[in-house]
């Protein structure tokens, strides 16, 4: 065994991970990585065919965010936020805003005009590390915001079925996949939750299974959105409104990659924002490109998946690919409203009394405002057009596979949903590790992947050629083949 294993298997504890089966066998040790490729200890190389985790946007060791970290890294890597400014993190918060401000307002009717308060853009950043520190201090905001404001002692909150928002409490509080729950229910606080719009397994959903994209086929009558719109009247009627209502906007990501049907998310947003409740939208996977490639009208390009909607939310978290992948970094962004609500005289003590050593982070900032400058390119933004493009017809080809049940790609993030039986959208049973098998007969083949349960998830780094895209997915393919038969 490598001598690196050997202290892996000594000394650490892996995240997500089953240690009895990990040191069962010799992890993958990665030493290096460039563009889309990862290579090994033993010189072995593979496709980063999920972005390391969803966090890396324009391929590892990219010249031009490379170059701003050695550039900062003269400068300084770190002074406080506390007390002090810095340079980047000043520039990067204006650029944040300037980006995310850019939504076009969809046309509306005049009726719902005149009963949806007017949107609040967003105004201000708070810095923090992680995904889940990000919707934490969104989450606090949002409690005392609804405190101050119409004086809700003991907020409520809801969030999506499926819902992942991170692992700190509060972010686990607000999430809802039963197994992460579990082991710390008993410190999580309460949060309802509504159906969020799976259209694959959709009990509203009358078409029969087809090859397509359960999004494209299916028939109902929009129930899942009445079926907010009733959860939101149940709690006015009580007379307490939500005081946070967060969502992964267009895709949820940990839930399995489940895809919201158009206009779905503008009508939920609106329905929250008439109920008086904030709305703060999770982009931490969504954000920076990952899901949408258009252009706004403005001719700048469209960041952020509240945008495809023409969506004005009222916070925003955003992380994993803020710094490209390279460094934790995270941010809330919010409406002056709730910054408002934060501001009084030292004796009031109204300070948002909350941060972390690092908020700000110079390192972080410089890598974040690369990114930003490559994102905002139009050379990149062709790049990604096409790299989606090309990923939807690639994965054309699953269809041939009797195991493929649903295939949902929002931009450059796509899930495979495996089923034992096409035909009836039967499930294969988590003990049977198809997804896991799956990715490891990739893995033989040269390319990463984590499944989510029986949902292959493939979420190409922005540098990745469209050769590369074609190797990611046959290997799926021949992988499937393989592990089912
Ligand atoms: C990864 C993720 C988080 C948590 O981010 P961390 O950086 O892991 O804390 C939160 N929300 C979504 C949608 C995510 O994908």
């Amino acid at each position: 065994m490598h001598p690196i294993a050997k202290l892996d298997h000594q000394f650490l504890w892996h995240p997500f991970t089953q240690m009895k089966d990990w040191v069962k066998r010799e992890p993958i040790i990665i030493q290096s990585g460039k563009g889309s490729v990862l290579t090994d200890v033993k010189g072995r190389r593979y496709l980063d065919a999920n972005s390391s985790i969803w966090t890396n946007l324009h391929g590892h060791r990219h010249p031009r965010i490379d170059e701003a970290l050695r550039r900062q890294l003269k400068k300084i890597s770190h002074s406080s936020s506390l007390g002090l400014a810095n340079e980047p993190a000043s520039e990067l918060a204006s650029r944040l805003i300037a980006a995310a401000s850019a939504t076009p307002l969809k046309p509306q009717s005049s009726a719902l005009r005149k009963a949806t308060p007017a949107p609040r853009p967003l105004k201000k950043v708070f810095f923090s590390d992680d995904g889940s520190t990000a919707m934490e201090a969104g989450i606090k905001l949002a409690t005392e915001f609804a405190k101050r404001t119409i004086g809700i002692k003991k907020p409520r909150f809801l969030s999506l079925e499926g819902a992942y928002h991170g692992d700190s409490v509060g972010a686990s509080s607000m999430g809802h996949i039963p197994l992460f729950r579990r082991s710390c229910s008993s410190i999580l606080f309460e949060c309802d939750t509504v159906m969020s719009p799976y259209c694959y397994r959709c009990p509203f959903n009358k078409a029969k299974p087809d090859k397509a994209d359960a999004r494209s086929y299916r028939k109902c009558h929009w129930e899942c959105i009445e079926t907010i719109e009733r959860v939101f009247a149940r709690q006015r009627r009580n007379g307490k409104p939500y005081a946070l209502f967060t969502l992964e906007p267009l895709m949820q990501g940990a839930a399995g990659m489940i895809p919201q049907p158009e206009g779905w998310l503008s009508q939920v947003c609106d329905i929250a924002r008439r109920n008086g409740t904030l709305t703060l939208l999770d982009e931490v996977m969504t954000g920076f490109g990952r899901a949408t490639t258009h252009q706004l009208p403005d001719g700048r390009n469209e960041l952020f998946a509240f945008q495809r909607e023409g969506v004005t939310p009222d916070m925003v978290a955003l992380a994993k690919g803020m710094t490209g992948g390279y460094l934790p970094m995270a941010a809330t962004l919010v409406s002056q409203p709730i910054f408002d609500a934060f501001l009084g005289e030292y004796e009031d003590f109204k300070t948002f009394f909350h941060g972390h050593s690092y908020t700000a982070n110079q390192l972080g900032s410089a890598a974040a405002l690369a990114n930003l400058d490559l994102l905002e390119s139009a050379r990149v933004l062709k790049h990604r057009a096409t790299l989606e493009r090309e990923l939807r017809h690639c994965l054309e080809c699953l269809w041939k596979s009797p195991w493929v049940g649903d295939i949902r790609q929002v931009g450059l993030i796509a899930g495979i949903e495996l089923v034992k039986e096409q035909t009836k959208r039967t499930p294969f049973k988590l003990r049977e590790r198809i997804g896991i098998r799956v990715c490891e007969s990739m893995a033989h083949k040269g390319v990463l992947t984590r499944p989510i349960g029986n949902v292959i998830v493939l979420m190409p780094p922005f540098s990745t050629t469209v050769t590369q895209l074609q190797t990611m997915v046959s290997a799926l393919s021949e992988s499937i083949d393989e592990t089912l038969g």
